[in-house]
Protein backbone atom coordinates (compact mmCIF):
# COMPACT_ATOMS: atom_id res chain seq x y z
CA UNK A 1 0.00 0.00 0.00
CA UNK A 2 1.10 3.34 -0.78
CA UNK A 3 0.53 6.25 1.18
CA UNK A 4 -0.82 9.41 0.57
CA UNK A 5 -2.21 12.74 2.58
CA UNK A 6 -2.89 16.67 2.38
CA UNK A 7 -0.59 19.44 3.19
CA UNK A 8 -2.35 19.68 7.20
CA UNK A 9 -2.45 16.14 7.60
CA UNK A 10 -6.58 15.94 8.06
CA UNK A 11 -6.63 13.69 4.88
CA UNK A 12 -5.31 10.48 5.01
CA UNK A 13 -5.80 7.64 2.67
CA UNK A 14 -3.82 4.64 1.12
CA UNK A 15 -3.89 3.22 -2.48
CA UNK A 16 -2.86 -0.08 -3.75
CA UNK A 17 -0.79 0.31 -6.91
CA UNK A 18 -2.11 -2.81 -8.28
CA UNK A 19 -5.74 -1.26 -8.08
CA UNK A 20 -4.49 1.81 -10.60
CA UNK A 21 -6.35 1.30 -13.54
CA UNK A 22 -5.43 4.64 -15.51
CA UNK A 23 -2.77 7.33 -14.41
CA UNK A 24 -4.01 10.66 -16.69
CA UNK A 25 -2.48 14.24 -17.03
CA UNK A 26 -4.98 16.32 -18.18
CA UNK A 27 -4.76 20.11 -19.33
CA UNK A 28 -8.17 21.22 -19.46
CA UNK A 29 -8.73 24.86 -17.64
CA UNK A 30 -10.01 23.10 -14.43
CA UNK A 31 -7.93 20.80 -13.94
CA UNK A 32 -5.49 23.75 -14.31
CA UNK A 33 -7.05 25.92 -11.98
CA UNK A 34 -7.42 23.46 -9.22
CA UNK A 35 -3.85 22.14 -9.75
CA UNK A 36 -2.24 25.41 -9.96
CA UNK A 37 -0.04 24.23 -12.39
CA UNK A 38 0.25 22.97 -15.83
CA UNK A 39 -1.81 19.85 -15.43
CA UNK A 40 -3.96 18.05 -13.35
CA UNK A 41 -2.38 14.62 -12.61
CA UNK A 42 -5.51 11.91 -11.37
CA UNK A 43 -4.62 8.45 -10.48
CA UNK A 44 -8.02 6.48 -11.19
CA UNK A 45 -8.11 3.83 -8.63
CA UNK A 46 -10.46 0.97 -8.06
CA UNK A 47 -12.88 1.23 -4.75
CA UNK A 48 -11.40 -2.29 -3.26
CA UNK A 49 -7.84 -0.77 -3.31
CA UNK A 50 -8.65 2.53 -1.82
CA UNK A 51 -8.80 3.10 1.49
CA UNK A 52 -9.49 6.43 3.95
CA UNK A 53 -7.30 6.65 7.14
CA UNK A 54 -8.25 9.76 8.13
CA UNK A 55 -10.36 12.97 7.18
CA UNK A 56 -12.82 11.73 4.57
CA UNK A 57 -15.56 14.09 6.14
CA UNK A 58 -12.89 16.62 5.86
CA UNK A 59 -12.79 16.41 2.10
CA UNK A 60 -15.48 18.87 0.38
CA UNK A 61 -16.62 18.52 -3.33
CA UNK A 62 -16.66 20.92 -5.78
CA UNK A 63 -19.11 19.80 -8.80
CA UNK A 64 -16.58 21.65 -11.49
CA UNK A 65 -19.37 20.61 -14.45
CA UNK A 66 -21.79 18.80 -14.32
CA UNK A 67 -21.56 15.64 -12.11
CA UNK A 68 -17.78 15.97 -11.78
CA UNK A 69 -17.10 16.65 -8.22
CA UNK A 70 -13.39 17.64 -7.17
CA UNK A 71 -13.14 16.95 -3.75
CA UNK A 72 -10.59 19.33 -1.42
CA UNK A 73 -9.53 19.62 2.00
CA UNK A 74 -11.43 21.86 3.73
CA UNK A 75 -8.45 22.90 6.36
CA UNK A 76 -6.10 23.78 3.95
CA UNK A 77 -7.32 23.37 0.44
CA UNK A 78 -5.61 20.59 -1.08
CA UNK A 79 -7.20 18.78 -4.13
CA UNK A 80 -8.14 15.30 -2.45
CA UNK A 81 -9.14 12.05 -3.67
CA UNK A 82 -12.86 11.90 -4.33
CA UNK A 83 -15.27 8.84 -5.94
CA UNK A 84 -16.44 9.74 -9.35
CA UNK A 85 -19.76 9.18 -11.32
CA UNK A 86 -17.89 6.49 -13.00
CA UNK A 87 -17.07 3.90 -9.85
CA UNK A 88 -13.56 5.00 -9.89
CA UNK A 89 -11.80 7.28 -6.66
CA UNK A 90 -9.54 9.86 -8.44
CA UNK A 91 -6.63 10.67 -6.50
CA UNK A 92 -4.23 13.89 -7.02
CA UNK A 93 -1.11 12.38 -7.85
CA UNK A 94 0.71 15.43 -5.74
CA UNK A 95 -1.24 14.09 -2.43
CA UNK A 96 1.26 10.81 -2.81
CA UNK A 97 3.35 11.08 0.16
CA UNK A 98 4.88 7.43 -1.32
CA UNK A 99 5.87 6.65 -5.20
CA UNK A 100 3.19 4.26 -6.18
CA UNK A 101 5.44 3.47 -9.12
CA UNK A 102 3.36 4.95 -12.18
CA UNK A 103 3.26 8.31 -13.89
CA UNK A 104 0.61 9.55 -15.79
CA UNK A 105 0.87 7.40 -19.04
CA UNK A 106 -1.61 9.62 -21.18
CA UNK A 107 -2.03 13.01 -21.24
CA UNK A 108 -5.92 14.55 -22.43
CA UNK A 109 -6.98 17.74 -23.48
CA UNK A 110 -4.23 19.45 -25.10
CA UNK A 111 -6.73 21.71 -26.80
CA UNK A 112 -7.12 23.30 -23.87
CA UNK A 113 -3.45 23.59 -22.74
CA UNK A 114 -2.46 27.07 -22.10
CA UNK A 115 0.34 28.76 -24.19
CA UNK A 116 2.90 28.81 -21.07
CA UNK A 117 2.60 24.99 -20.68
CA UNK A 118 5.41 22.89 -22.02
CA UNK A 119 7.66 25.82 -22.05
CA UNK A 120 11.46 25.23 -21.88
CA UNK A 121 12.61 24.17 -18.65
CA UNK A 122 13.70 27.27 -16.40
CA UNK A 123 16.97 28.78 -17.17
CA UNK A 124 17.90 28.88 -13.62
CA UNK A 125 17.72 25.53 -11.67
CA UNK A 126 18.04 24.57 -7.87
CA UNK A 127 17.98 21.63 -5.80
CA UNK A 128 17.10 23.50 -3.05
CA UNK A 129 15.21 27.07 -3.12
CA UNK A 130 18.05 28.38 -4.22
CA UNK A 131 20.94 30.73 -3.10
CA UNK A 132 20.54 34.06 -1.28
CA UNK A 133 22.26 35.93 -4.25
CA UNK A 134 19.87 34.72 -7.08
CA UNK A 135 16.89 35.86 -4.80
CA UNK A 136 18.54 39.27 -4.13
CA UNK A 137 19.02 39.96 -8.39
CA UNK A 138 14.83 38.82 -8.04
CA UNK A 139 14.32 41.33 -5.17
CA UNK A 140 16.30 43.95 -6.84
CA UNK A 141 13.64 44.03 -9.92
CA UNK A 142 10.97 43.76 -7.50
CA UNK A 143 11.76 47.32 -6.07
CA UNK A 144 12.97 48.70 -9.22
CA UNK A 145 9.42 47.75 -10.78
CA UNK A 146 10.85 45.60 -13.47
CA UNK A 147 9.35 42.66 -14.71
CA UNK A 148 10.60 38.80 -14.70
CA UNK A 149 11.21 39.33 -18.80
CA UNK A 150 13.41 42.92 -17.71
ZN1 LIG B 1 -5.65 19.41 4.65
ZN1 LIG C 1 -9.04 18.14 -16.64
Amino acid sequence: MVKGSCLCGTVAFEVDPAGVVAVVGCYCEPCRKVSGSQYGVYYQVGRGAFRWLSGEDGVAAFESTPGNLRGHCRTCGCTAPIATAYGAIRVPGGAFDEDPGVGPEVVIFERSKAGWCGLEPAVHRFEDAGPPEFWRTIFVRLFAGGSARG
